[in-house]
């Protein structure tokens, strides 16, 4: 087999076998396909999509390049949950406590920020002292015992992902919905758990800018998982405003303790109900009210706090030494008027410049950097008022054009848009 006669037969828009499609991954992964020719058929992907076969041959071809992991040690029902990547986006952080306090088992292996989303590993390691990188056994322990363990993966977790995203990231190659849907669920699956709950997101600060796109994506990560009898459920939120008022990763740890507290009340909270609602309901087989009563009940009563408490002090964290610069200036409104959209994405990549994020692989991040914002899209606001706060530590720039504020109200965007099982 060749890679070539594979780039062309896609560029034709020809449809791909499963050996042309497994030859590909398991060549690359290998190093016998270099980076130019595999940017070439990302490309040519990104440009002629795929059939669902296609897509499912590739899932699994990445699925298989690696191992799969194995929760023969734990006995109760393990769930799941994946972002699509969004700006603010610190849902695992409460969702995860939530839902273990509910005594389902939720066994995270998460990723670092990519561009100019944040990871939830990242913002875990804005606390002092916590251990990302757990063992095999340390990890089934600790969901023996507690319901609930946050990792990278240190075990051999689909390696065609790893070097495949890589490579779009840096080649304009991300956004293609088969690439993204046999990114997400090879992951999901060498994760394995019983269960998954997708939020897929839309808009401005998401890699789908509109809702048809974001509709197919789930529609397909949901059959994927069919496919690999798995139970799937996907939410499509919105992504046109930043989640929760912190952007940046001490500060999204700090917005979560809160809204875990009970002390928080936006989208942010809203969205971490829904999603373990969801996660509780088919984790459980009960239906969603009885599933939203149980996850209200436990945010209320402290049982979430507590679990969370419990995942910081068995991976080694300080719960009171999170990282947050102590150098910040604020940032006034430049006129009055109803605040009707935040840029998000800019607002995202102005977190990143600031520090948070990495804009090369290697780069070092700043945890303790990013921003607080002090009012939601919908919102009326007068001339100076300080509408933002920007936690900095070497150089910070004005927050210019990335508030839209008008004369006339616009109808602010719903959360969420759309539940797709
Ligand atoms: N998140 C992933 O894990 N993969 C993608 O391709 C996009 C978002």
């Amino acid at each position: 087999m060749n890679i070539i006669d594979i780039i062309n037969k896609k560029r034709e828009l020809k449809i791909l076998n499963e050996e042309e499609i497994l030859y590909f991954i398991n060549a690359y992964v290998n190093n016998e396909i270099k980076d130019y020719q595999a940017s070439a058929l990302l490309m040519a992907i990104c440009l002629n999509g795929m059939t669902d076969e296609e897509v499912f041959y590739l899932t699994k071809a990445m699925l298989n390049s690696g191992d799969i992991f194995d929760y023969a040690k734990v006995n109760s029902v393990k769930i799941d949950k994946h972002s699509t990547g969004g700006v603010g986006d610190k849902t695992t952080l409460v969702v995860a406590p939530l839902v273990a306090s509910c005594g389902l088992v939720v066994p995270k292996m998460s990723g670092r920020g990519l561009g100019h989303t944040g990871g939830t590993i990242d913002k875990l390691e804005s606390i002092k002292g916590f251990n990302v990188n757990l063992s095999n056994d340390d990890f089934i322990k600790q969901l023996n015992e507690i319901g609930l363990a946050i990792t990278t993966s240190s075990f051999n977790f689909v390696p065609a992902d790893k070097k495949l995203y890589a490579l779009r990231d840096v080649t304009g190659t991300v956004a293609s919905i088969p690439l993204i849907a046999s990114s997400i669920m090879s992951k999901k699956l060498a994760g394995n758990a019983d269960k998954i709950v997708l939020d897929v997101k839309v808009g401005d600060g998401a890699f789908l800018k509109n809702k048809e796109e974001a509709v197919k994506l789930a529609e397909l990560m949901i059959k994927i998982g069919h496919n690999f009898n798995k139970e799937v459920i996907a939410l499509i939120t919105n992504m046109d405003y930043p989640l929760g008022n912190s952007i940046g990763n001490g500060l999204e740890v700090r917005e979560a303790i809160e809204t875990l507290k009970g002390n928080n009340h936006n989208n942010f909270k809203d969205l971490c109900l829904e999603i373990a609602s969801q996660m509780v309901s088919i984790g459980k087989n009960i239906n969603i009210e009885e599933a939203r009563e149980e996850v209200i009940t436990n945010l209320n009563n402290g049982k979430a706090y507590n679990k969370f408490r419990e995942l910081i002090d068995y991976q080694g964290g300080e719960i009171d030494n999170i990282i947050i610069s102590n150098k910040v200036i604020e940032y006034k409104a430049l006129r009055s008027g109803y605040l009707n959209h935040i840029k998000t994405l800019d607002l995202g990549k102005y977190v990143m410049e600031l520090g948070a994020g990495r804009q090369t692989k290697e780069d070092i991040i700043d945890y303790g950097v990013g921003v607080i914002l002090h009012v939601n899209c919908g919102d009326y606001i007068n001339e100076g008022d300080v509408i933002a706060t920007i936690y900095y530590n070497k150089d910070y720039k004005a927050l210019d054009d990335i508030f839209i504020i008008e004369d006339e109200l616009k109808e602010p965007l719903p959360l969420i848009y759309e539940i797709i099982k």
